[in-house]
């Protein structure tokens, strides 16, 4: 950071944001000059908040400003049934087709060999405890393991790894059904796309 150039700083720190290149970089450092003090502390204010407040749920790891997380607590959802996705806003996503009422587990990525991303970078081990648990009464253990990874190559390549590791525990173990486009990420989908894609699935 330069103390001479603080236009060009924060030009900088936009252009790291995914999805920003240098012209809207600049566009938004511009547009930032010109608004009021007031909503840009705000927007400051913002931001370290959801670093400060918001933390990963110690079972499903999903996002959430309390742990264990809302899902994971509520007495409304059904804990025998565990969606598997790759990232805290596929939650959100599956959450607004308000069709599904279990529980989700976050695999905080997907494999990639070519990212160098493989299953020990992963909370895949944390999934398999959650579904071969034996120190709960039989109702209570997971019946049915809904995997929701995007139907990318990475999604499915880790879908059908965790199919393999999954079944011997016992669980039925089903992949959404591919409503959702190839090569596309459940959060950019319609939510009539995603619960129909819920529906439709189908054991693996
Ligand atoms: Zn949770």
């Amino acid at each position: 950071m330069s103390k001479t150039d603080p236009l060009a700083d924060l030009i900088a720190a936009l252009q790291r944001l995914p999805g920003i290149g240098a012209k809207s970089a600049q566009r938004l450092a511009y547009h930032i000059l010109k608004t009021p003090r007031a909503d840009v502390d705000a927007m400051c204010d913002a931001m370290r908040s959801v670093k400060e407040n918001i933390t990963y749920c110690s079972i499903c790891s999903n996002i959430t400003s309390f742990d264990p997380c809302m899902y994971c607590i509520s007495p409304e959802r059904d804990a025998r049934t565990i969606c598997v996705v790759e990232q805290p806003e596929n939650v959100a996503a599956i959450e607004r087709t308000r069709g599904f009422k279990g529980h989700y587990h976050v695999l905080m990525g997907a494999i990639s060999p070519l990212q160098g991303v493989g299953p020990d970078d992963l909370r895949i081990k944390p999934l398999l405890q959650r579904v071969g648990r034996t120190d709960i009464g039989e109702h209570e253990r997971v019946t049915e393991v809904i995997l929701a990874t995007n139907p990318t190559v990475e999604g499915e390549a880790t879908a059908l790894y965790l199919a393999r590791l999954l079944k011997p525990l016992g669980a039925r173990v089903t992949r959404i059904a591919m409503g959702v486009p190839v090569g596309g990420d459940l959060d950019y989908t319609d939510e009539f796309t995603v619960s129909k894609a819920m529906e439709g699935r189908r054991e693996v």
